[in-house]
């Protein structure tokens, strides 16, 4: 049984895309969205840095830039997903290389897993993600409860 208690929000119709893609796995994440671009255009889009510079030149449409992952990126990313900024998470991490930013990759993923946020990590899961009923309409989806969990929180006081 969770400790944490849950609540239901609502996602909006029009989608915060995050986007995200290590360097092998770039070229996939371009193909990809190129075919996906009709869908993409009805959703806000925001990316790393690098990831989000090649899909503006791909797509020719605003994708917003965090910075680049080794540098933060994901991280950020990760922030927007906790303050309920992004919807969607599609990210193309590369499963054959080490990355020097693993620690983020790892924390990127558990913040999706904990908001409950789809997440997509190859072109086959990013095409079932986009195909969905559910992309295009107004819906609800488990969050955790934050007021809560605070209110549940017993810190011990130091001190007499
Ligand atoms: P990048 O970052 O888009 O700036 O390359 C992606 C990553 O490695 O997490």
């Amino acid at each position: 049984m969770s400790r944490i208690a849950f609540t239901t929000a609502t996602l909006p119709a029009r989608k915060r895309i995050a986007l995200v893609a290590h360097d092998h796995c770039k070229g996939f994440l371009l193909d990809w969205a190129k075919r996906q671009r009709e869908r993409l255009a009805h959703h806000d889009l925001v990316a790393t840095g690098t990831t989000g510079m090649l899909l503006r030149e791909e797509l020719g449409m605003p994708v917003e830039s965090m910075i680049s992952g080794p540098l933060g990126g994901d991280q950020q990313i990760g922030a927007r997903i906790a303050e309920r900024r992004v919807d969607i998470l599609v990210f193309f991490w590369d499963p054959f290389e080490p990355q020097p930013h693993d620690p983020d990759i790892k924390a990127l993923l558990r913040v999706a897993a904990v908001w409950n946020i789809p997440v997509a990590c190859n072109e086959s899961s990013a095409d079932y993600l986009l195909s969905s009923a559910l992309l295009e309409q107004e819906h609800e989806c488990r969050i955790p409860d934050y007021a809560s969990y605070l209110a549940g929180r017993s810190v011990p006081q130091s001190g007499p």
